[in-house]
């Protein structure tokens, strides 16, 4: 039987886009997937695949390998300048802020790869730079010049995505939260255990060190500022903005600083929520972090994107029209959305000090393990804040309706 809508065009190849790419090929579609990057962008710390997100990677038959690519990590700590522990979260205390599911961005994202490689077409180094929608196409110009049609066209490129830009203009809402962040891989070092560190430094400065399964260490660097744009900066200009930022911060600082220049992936981007209104234009949309970002800050990111993708997909399979679809998927989802997206009080301010006395309040009242100050901290920066209110969505069975 011929499936409506058959060619789907999908732009982003990290978790939403592959994602949709494995539903989509599961239920008989054609899918494209094209990827701005010439390969794979494996870089980042952490991620969080839980609740919904958990249950569609079961539903994949991809969790057990979720679960082996573990990090290991066994807990946080909190240090100070010294290395001292101020205040210890073992991985299985009931405030914990490391999951059972704790996994590398990349190992995800190869994870995801390796399930649809075979099934869906990926082109890599190449992105969108025009759309042309007629009643029954979408015509796609891609960088390179080649056009290409469609029946549709779904953008998964990320919260900077320029595709959303071509579809919608300026009429999502990038919301700036007011904190900048770095992520980079690191040689380990001597002091690099399997405990995730974090360090607070004067002037709204955190770092954060994870151990990796991979040989190698996890450098995240936040720090509040307002919105300068620095995401828009060249790769060279980003590394000596950050540098300038670390300066004297303290800690383990100068190898954070030498690492930047050898690091050819360093992820650095103001860290914002998207609030679309509308996720649809005609035969084009829009998932994932380009249509509903949350930010890092709720660690719900990657559930939204899988939970999206998953539905998306769902939906697209039982309806002939897309514009039903469409619709029945943004019924069961902005709803979601909009719950997610609800950032705790006080975050990120509360866990980025400005002055020595913010910086001894989250240190050495972190000397009281049981503090519920730190507690609340390491709470609402690794997501659990929300764990509780936040799983809740219907995830029918497609195959079966
Ligand atoms: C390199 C990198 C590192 C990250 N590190 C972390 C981290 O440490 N912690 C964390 O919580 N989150 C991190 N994130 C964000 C996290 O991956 C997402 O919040 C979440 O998983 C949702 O994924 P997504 O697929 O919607 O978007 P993203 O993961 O942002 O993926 C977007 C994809 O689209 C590609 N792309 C961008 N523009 C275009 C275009 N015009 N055409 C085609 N492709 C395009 C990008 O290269 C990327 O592969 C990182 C993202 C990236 C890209």
């Amino acid at each position: 039987m011929k499936i409506a809508n058959q060619n789907i065009l999908i732009s982003g190849a990290s978790i939403a886009g592959p994602t949709l790419a494995f539903w989509l090929a599961k239920y008989g579609f054609n899918v494209t997937v094209v990827e701005r990057s010439k390969a794979l962008r494996l870089g980042g710390q952490n991620l969080d695949v839980r609740d919904a997100g958990r249950a569609i990677a079961q539903m994949m038959g991809i969790e057990k390998e979720i679960l082996a690519a573990n990090t290991g990590e066994i807990g946080l700590q909190f240090v100070n300048k010294d290395n001292e522990v101020e205040a210890a979260f073992p991985r299985e205390g009931t405030n914990s802020f490391t999951s059972e599911a704790e996994i590398l961005r990349g190992d995800l994202v190869n994870i995801l790869y390796k399930h649809t490689k075979d099934n869906v077409k990926y082109v890599f180094g190449k992105y969108i730079t025009g759309i042309n929608q007629q009643e029954d196409s979408v015509n796609v110009t891609f960088s390179d010049g080649e056009t290409q049609v469609f029946d549709l066209l779904i953008a998964a490129d990320g919260v900077r995505s320029t595709t959303r830009q071509i579809l919608f203009g300026d009429e999502p809402k990038v919301k700036f939260t007011g904190l900048y962040n770095a992520w980079y891989t690191i040689p380990k070092a001597t002091t690099d255990t399997k405990w995730a560190r974090w360090y607070t430094a004067v002037g709204s400065r955190v770092m954060l060190i994870r151990p990796d399964n991979h040989g190698t260490t996890r450098a995240s660097f936040s720090f509040l500022s307002e919105d300068k744009g620095y995401q828009n900066l060249s790769s060279s200009e980003q590394k000596a903005i950050l540098k300038g930022k670390l300066l004297g911060a303290g800690w383990e600082v100068d190898r954070l600083m030498e690492e930047i220049d050898k690091n050819e992936d360093v992820y650095f981007d103001g860290i914002s929520q998207i609030h679309a209104p509308k996720w649809f234009n005609g035969r084009a949309g829009i998932i994932g972090d380009a249509a509903y970002c949350p930010t890092p800050l709720t660690g719900m990111g990657t559930t939204l994107a899988i939970v999206g993708a998953y539905l998306l997909a769902g939906e697209l399979s039982r309806h002939d029209k897309h514009e039903d679809a469409f619709k029945a998927y943004e019924e069961r989802m902005r709803p979601f959305v909009e719950k997610v997206q609800q950032l705790p009080p006080g975050v990120p301010w509360l866990a980025h000090p400005k002055t020595k006395l913010g910086v001894s309040l989250v240190n050495t009242v972190a000397g009281i393990v049981a503090s519920n100050f730190v507690k609340k901290i390491s709470k609402l920066f690794s997501g659990k804040e929300k764990e509780s209110t936040a799983h809740g969505i219907e995830l029918p069975d497609f195959k079966n309706s």
